[in-house]
Order: structure tokens, then sequence, then C-alpha cells
């Protein structure tokens, strides 16, 4: 079970997205949805407001024990990737994150919503569709990190062990290559 955590921003295009790759998912929105789930997807949205609801809900703690003592994969995708950065630049740097990735990441550093692009970038050698919308810059990765995707000469998609990050979105389109590695992950798990 792919658990989308449910707290706010795109999670139920990250639900169909996974369903339509033929796996079960589910909403996560407390600590024993959470503890259901085989691997966690923080979706895109508002990285403020979803790091005090997780606050707020225990699930910071929760989805930090998760990752570290149930030995389960996470993948943030844009705000998400935000929530799993060790340091949050300006603007609003962000206090209250997962920092469970060795990433220095700038939020909104691509600009506004309205210059929100689509791009092709290339992930394990496949053109890939993907979307930016005020997306994070990985602006430093610190040397665990592995570098999985570039876009303008800037990592856009990483990892270390179990913890990918993406500061676009491949929700939203049909095929989904970051989901395919994030499910290759889980059953390695
Ligand atoms: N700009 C948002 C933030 O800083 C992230 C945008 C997104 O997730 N598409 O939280």
């Amino acid at each position: 079970m792919i658990g989308v955590l449910a707290l706010q921003g795109d999670f139920k295009e990250h639900i169909t997205s996974v369903r339509s790759h033929g796996y079960p998912a589910c909403e996560v929105r407390t600590i024993s949805e959470l503890k259901a789930c085989d691997a966690l997807i923080l979706p895109g949205g508002e990285s403020t407001t979803i790091a005090k609801l997780l606050l707020s809900s225990g699930l910071d703690k929760g989805i930090i024990e998760f990752m570290n003592l149930q030995k389960k994969p996470v993948w943030g995708t844009c705000a998400g990737a935000i929530l799993l950065a060790e340091n949050v630049l300006s603007p609003t740097p962000l206090d209250t994150g997962l920092s469970l990735l060795n990433i220095t990441v700038e939020r909104n550093a691509y600009g506004r919503q309205t210059e929100s692009c689509h791009a092709k970038i290339q992930i394990e050698k496949n053109t890939t569709d993907v979307f930016f919308i005020r997306a994070p810059k990985i602006v430093e990765c610190g040397k665990s990190v592995e570098v999985l995707a570039e876009y303008q000469g800037s990592p856009v998609m990483v990892r270390s062990g179990r913890v990918l990050a993406s500061t676009f979105h491949s929700e939203v389109y049909g095929e989904n290559k970051v989901l395919e590695i994030f499910i290759k992950m889980m059953k390695k798990s």
C-alpha cells in the first residue's frame, strides 16, 4: 500500500497516478493510517501549511520514525521535497520540516505561479515530461546524495538511501517515471 500525505496539496493526483500504475494507494492523515503503508509520498502544495499540519497532527515524528525505524521509503515532490530538506533558504525559511535529506533548497526559485512551465528532462536515459509549479531549486547536495535528474544545470531529482525528492510534478502525466523508480525502492525495502 502506498500512502499519500493528504493534509493539503495535490494528493488526489498522486492517488490517481499510483492506482493507474496498478498499485493500491490511500490517503494518510493520521499515524494509524501511516502505519498501514509500505511507502509514503509527500505531495506538492504549500510547504508552510503542510509543515504546520504535520506538527499539529504529530505526523512529523511519525514520518521520521516510518523512514528511520521502520525503514520505509519516502518520496517528496515539490513542497514535499522542501519538507524533506535539511536546509531551506529564503524566502520564508521553514524551520519545522522533517530534515530527512541532506540538501539545501531555495523556495520558489524558478519564479511565480504564472512562470510555471512544462519541461522535458532525462530520467534514467528516458526523456520524461514534467511540470514545474513554483518549484524549489536544489542549490546544494550532501555527499551521500545521488543526482538522478537535472534541469538547467541544477539537480531536480535526488536520492539518498530511502529518501527520494523531485522538485517538479510528474503525477499529472500518465507515465510517471519517478513513481516507477519509487516503486522499485519500495520493493527493495
Ligand atoms: N512554492 C511552494 C512552496 O514553497 C511549492 C509549490 C509546489 O509544491 N508546487 O511550498
